[in-house]
């Protein structure tokens, strides 16, 4: 018995001196380095790191040589590669037309579609048909007495109002919840969507500022929309022409009526887009820190360095989106060597990955996912990097105490991905972990908005770290002297404290 108790006593001491150990490692981040390779990763030279350019080879070539310096293992050709080729599919859009009765429009001339969303369509000569807000619910249907099988359907965005301003569904100021009009009119066979709102101008102005970047088809993610247009005022009531009606009295004789005004109008649509695919290649960066234990399981530690390029001589340097988290999971590389050099090896291995494509859909991470350096069953969780050392508009705003770090944390296997975070939090005691971005409503959004989503469409449990929107958020002034260094450099050891304990626990 005594002998156990000495054994345990033994155990534990080490156990909390080698804890004390790792935080002392973690406070020796190096405040310097982390502004070096930011200011690198974010300057002129490298444009922007959109994906596939030479700034993205660079930024690539960059980290590549951070791991062989920090002698993280090469897991391709041979060991002797840090890089994972990945195929990209860049989308080009063609000839893109649209008729109606004799007259032809092109793309821009009152409709326009969404490159990302759009695949080759030829449809000549098919019905119109006007359904409401395209929404099929117990309480309001816009498809009752209409077929919209193989016909065009224009509708209106949104959800219909009486005249005091509630919506008609829910009966108040809230929208109800409804199946996407998307959804909707797929399973009723529609042919094509031609979508009105009051925001043609703005929501075309809107995608001509981001019309510089290349758009990129996601070989995992199979697009399932049907073929979906938005359409201006006066294209609309081009095909509604011989109906007597326009686009905005058939919205006010919906409120009027408190019920649906659907009909099939007297007209056919041709619609002629054509998008032609050109193949590229880009590279993640996947470095690996073998742990002791081979029968274990693996940790995956990620961020993307990629960023969304330059529009002409405006360059989007992607200091805070994420540049700081690349160097985050440099600096993390860097200290872990330190801990092995002073003898403290983690149980399980850790792979590195920095991604590239994460702003064209999440397409490196998509890739690691489908191929792993280990097999995902072999995966324990992820923790993933986007957006660190910038202050965001709540927090500068509204609360005076701007330490803190967003979290999301989703476990549903329970291995204890929270435990290891707040407990790395609680041996720093640097920074205030807030879960207001864990709130139901908020949620969709997080899970899809960055390299965690893959895996955790796999099932593997994920912890990400960030630090919120600022104004410059996919702006050119998102540049490295805004960062606040201090505060990267407390995220960064909260993230490498927590990667311990996920490699350990
Ligand atoms: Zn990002």
């Amino acid at each position: 018995m005594r002998i156990i108790t000495c054994l345990l006593l033994l155990i534990s001491s080490f156990c909390f001196g080698q804890d004390k150990q790792m935080v002392n490692i973690a406070s020796t981040v190096s405040l310097e380095q982390l502004k070096k390779n930011l200011y690198f990763l974010a300057s002129e030279s490298l444009e922007g790191r959109v994906m596939g350019s030479h700034g993205d080879t660079l930024a690539s070539e960059f980290v590549a040589q951070w791991f062989r310096e920090n002698q993280l293992e090469a897991p391709y050709q041979n060991g002797t590669s840090y890089f994972q080729s990945i195929d990209a599919f860049r989308k080009n859009l063609g000839r893109a037309e649209l008729e109606i009765g004799t007259k032809k429009y092109v793309n821009g001339d009152g409709w326009t579609l969404s490159l990302r969303n759009a695949e080759t369509v030829q449809l000549q000569d098919i019905p119109v048909v006007f359904a409401g807000y395209g929404i099929d619910h117990p309480l309001y249907n816009d498809f009752e007495g209409i077929d919209v099988k193989g016909k065009a359907v224009l509708i209106l965005a949104g959800q219909p109002k009486d005249s005091s301003g509630n919506y008609l569904i829910s009966g108040t100021k809230q929208p109800a919840t409804v199946p996407s009009y998307q959804n909707t009119l797929k399973e009723k066979g529609a042919a094509l969507i031609l979508v009105f709102n009051n925001r043609f101008t703005a929501d075309t102005l809107q995608m001509r500022k981001t019309a510089f970047q290349p758009v990129y088809k996601n070989p995992f993610m199979p697009n399932n929309n049907l073929p979906t247009l938005l359409i201006s005022g006066e294209r609309a009531n081009d095909l509604l022409g011989k109906s007597q009606k326009t686009i905005k009295s058939l919205a006010q004789d919906i409120t009027r009526a408190l019920r649906p005004q659907s009909f099939a109008v007297n007209t056919t649509i041709g619609c002629h887009i054509e998008i032609n695919i050109t193949e590229e290649k880009a590279p993640n960066v996947i470095g690996i820190i073998r742990g002791s234990d081979p029968s274990a399981d693996c940790i995956i530690l990620s961020a993307h360095h990629d960023h969304v390029g330059r529009d002409g001589k405006d360059i989007y340097y992607g200091a805070v989106d994420n540049a700081s988290g690349t160097v985050a999971i440099m600096e993390i590389a860097a200290l872990m060597k330190k801990a092995l050099g002073k003898g403290f090896r983690p149980k399980r291995t850790i792979v590195f990955a920095s991604y590239t494509g994460e702003e064209k859909g999440l397409l490196g991470s998509f890739h690691l996912a489908a191929n792993p350096v280990f097999p995902l069953a072999k995966t324990r969780a992820v923790l993933n990097i986007d957006m660190m050392g910038r202050v965001d508009t709540f927090y500068s705003g509204r609360r005076a105490d701007s330490n803190y770090a967003y979290i999301l944390v989703v476990d549903s296997l329970n291995r204890g991905l929270r435990n290891a975070l707040f407990t790395a939090n609680d041996q720093l005691g640097k920074l205030k972990l807030d879960t207001y971005y864990e709130q139901p409503q908020f949620m969709q959004r997080r899970l899809l908005g960055s390299d965690q989503y893959p895996f955790y469409l796999k099932g593997i449990p994920f912890i990400r770290i960030d630090c919120g929107f600022s104004k410059d958020y996919h702006q050119p002034t998102d540049t490295p002297d805004k960062i606040n260094y201090e505060l990267l450099s407390d995220q960064v050891q909260l993230a490498f404290l927590t990667t311990w304990n996920l490699a350990n626990d």
